[in-house]
């Protein structure tokens, strides 16, 4: 039955930067498809989401970790598994941004940036997917594991005063493509979303700067700024095994941004 292969009642998920903006609707949507969620959380503690994804009737726990520091990224999956004997989902969702313009751009900038956006999404992919491997259930009962990652406009187009964060999601967009390559054989499903312009602390700057905000708005279609509800429907049903034969793409949700 197709409603039921959207179903994730069994599974549980880890997502990265559930305490805030897009992780939380998405902890939020994966919790309402019927899966327990490890939240991973950095500087503040995930109570909004712990209170969504109760209500969902699921259950939650949070597993804290700096993701600027790559080599705290092991650390990380041992407490997820602390609190769940499998992670069946693993959702990359933390991510941060520096803007300056590209000849004045630090070495700190870049470096602090790329360390979070792809190195420890790369190791955290790695581990996760080596525990995927190792816990795969029989062939009869489909995937053996799905990653998403959290891409971005800027993983198809230039962007202006970002360097690193356009470097770094054009290379979660090249690295969703490797994995699935390696990966889509092992029944593991390795795909990315592409959010339009959502209203979060990620995009503060841009929502407080009344010329950037008209402009942006005015080109996108659906003629509003995301809200994290939004990714909730690309999320279930690239984490469900709805897209047990969907390997490798990047699924832009943004109002029609990429269509202009
Ligand atoms: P956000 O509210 O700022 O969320 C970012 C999350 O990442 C926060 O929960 C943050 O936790 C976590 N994080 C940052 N640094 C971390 C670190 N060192 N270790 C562990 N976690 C860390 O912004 P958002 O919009 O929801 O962003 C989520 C993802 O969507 C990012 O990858 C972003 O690039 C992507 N995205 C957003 C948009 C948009 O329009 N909003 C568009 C395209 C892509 P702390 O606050 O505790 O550090």
């Amino acid at each position: 039955m197709i409603s039921k292969s959207f179903s994730l009642e069994g599974k549980t998920a880890l997502v990265t930067g559930a305490a805030t903006g897009l992780g939380r609707g998405i902890a939020a949507g994966l919790a309402g498809a019927g899966a327990d969620v490890v939240g991973a959380v950095h500087r503040k503690p995930a109570n909004e989401t712990r209170a969504d994804v109760e209500a969902a009737g699921r259950r939650f726990f949070e597993a804290r970790g700096d993701l600027g520091d790559p080599s705290s990224v092991p650390k990380l999956l041992t407490s997820a598994l602390d609190h769940a004997p499998r992670i069946d989902i693993l959702i990359n969702n933390a991510g941060i941004i520096r803007r300056s313009d590209f000849l004045d751009f630090t070495v700190a900038d870049w470096d602090a940036v790329m360390d979070v956006n792809l190195k420890s999404l790369f190791l955290l992919s790695q581990a996760a997917v080596k525990h995927m491997v190792e816990t795969a259930p029989d062939e009869a009962d489909g995937s053996a594991g799905k990653v998403i990652h959290i891409a971005s406009l800027l993983s198809y187009q230039g962007g202006i005063r970002v360097p690193s964060y356009t470097a770094s999601k054009h290379g979660v967009q090249g690295l969703t493509r490797l994995m699935a390559n390696e990966l889509a054989a092992k029944r593991i499903n390795v795909n990315a979303i592409a959010p339009g312009y959502f209203a979060t602390d990620n995009t503060q700057a841009l929502q407080d700067d009344p010329i950037r905000s008209r402009q942006i708005l005015e080109r996108i279609p659906a003629a509003r700024w995301g809200q994290p509800e939004d990714l909730q429907g690309a999320t279930v049903f690239l984490a469900s095994s709805a897209s047990d034969y969907v390997h490798g793409t990047t699924l832009a949700v943004d109002g029609g941004w990429m269509a202009r």
